[in-house]
């Protein structure tokens, strides 16, 4: 009877499986390259990162018991975020998605007033201002108002789960959920974590966005959303391969 393997350590379960998203993510990016449709090519790919992704973060998390995470569900005080370093594919699918599903009106509605509530604290902290971090000092206060994300339900789940960006898939906490609050982070007591598969993902993502790249964008999921919304791609009318600027991370 052979030995049974010993259990991967956290590095290798994470190198082991962060491969496999690489090796998908470089697929759909190289299709949609070759592709007379790119935004098909990444439409039709990205489920596949998707699930390797996924595999990524149980064997990642499996391998680590001494280190538990405490995200549960139901738990979404980090789904109360002005939420960045979201990715135009990523807009584009939420996008045809709310209109699908006849929820363009009231969900535009809803991004309106996050918008504005985030612009006051814009004014209130400008980027040409005297604070070290403003765009920190806005992230923390807008936690500390309470404004749930448009697509967080009523029981603290995400109504578009299996869509939801890059970010909330590979954000997770190593400490209590109370640590996740404004008081926490800003105190320096906040200890969120995102999982990255691999050093390129940053890299290998944008260049999946790049087909579905829209004038304005920011990388802001609220902005962005309401971007796609107001624009001819919510008429499904395509358009020319653009650059995608991107925006710092959330304040996790
Ligand atoms: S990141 Fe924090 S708030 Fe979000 S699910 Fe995990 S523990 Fe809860
Ligand atoms: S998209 Fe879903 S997971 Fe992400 S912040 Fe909104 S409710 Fe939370």
């Amino acid at each position: 009877m052979s030995t049974p393997a010993p259990p991967l350590s956290f590095d290798a379960a994470a190198d082991a499986a962060g491969e496999a998203v690489e090796e998908a993510l470089s697929v759909v990016v190289r299709s949609a390259a070759r592709s007379p449709d790119p935004e098909r090519a990444v439409r039709d790919g990205m489920p596949r990162v998707h699930r390797r992704l996924q595999v990524f973060v149980e064997r990642t998390f499996a391998a680590n018991p001494e280190r538990p995470v405490h995200c549960k569900a139901g738990c979404a005080t980090c789904c109360h975020q002005w939420v960045h370093d979201v990715r135009a594919h990523e807009i584009d699918a939420l996008g045809r998605h709310l209109v699908k599903a006849g929820d363009g009106e009231s969900v535009q509605d809803a991004l309106q007033e996050r918008l504005t509530a985030y612009r006051a604290l814009e004014r209130r902290h400008p980027d040409s201002g005297r604070e070290a971090d403003p765009q920190l000092t806005r992230a923390l206060a807008y936690l500390e108002q309470g404004r749930p994300c448009v697509f967080l339900d009523e029981a603290g789940g995400c109504r578009v789960y299996a869509l939801r960006p890059w970010v909330c898939r590979t954000y997770f906490s190593l400490a209590p959920p109370e640590r996740c609050r404004a008081e926490a982070l800003r105190s320096g007591a906040g200890r969120g974590l995102f999982l990255e598969p691999f050093s390129g993902v940053d890299e290998a993502l944008d260049a999946a966005a790049a087909p579905f790249a829209e004038p304005g964008y920011t990388g802001e999921l609220v902005r962005d959303l309401l971007t796609w919304l107001s624009g001819p791609r919510r008429g499904g009318a395509p358009s020319a391969r653009r650059s995608s600027p991107r925006s710092r991370g959330r304040a996790r």
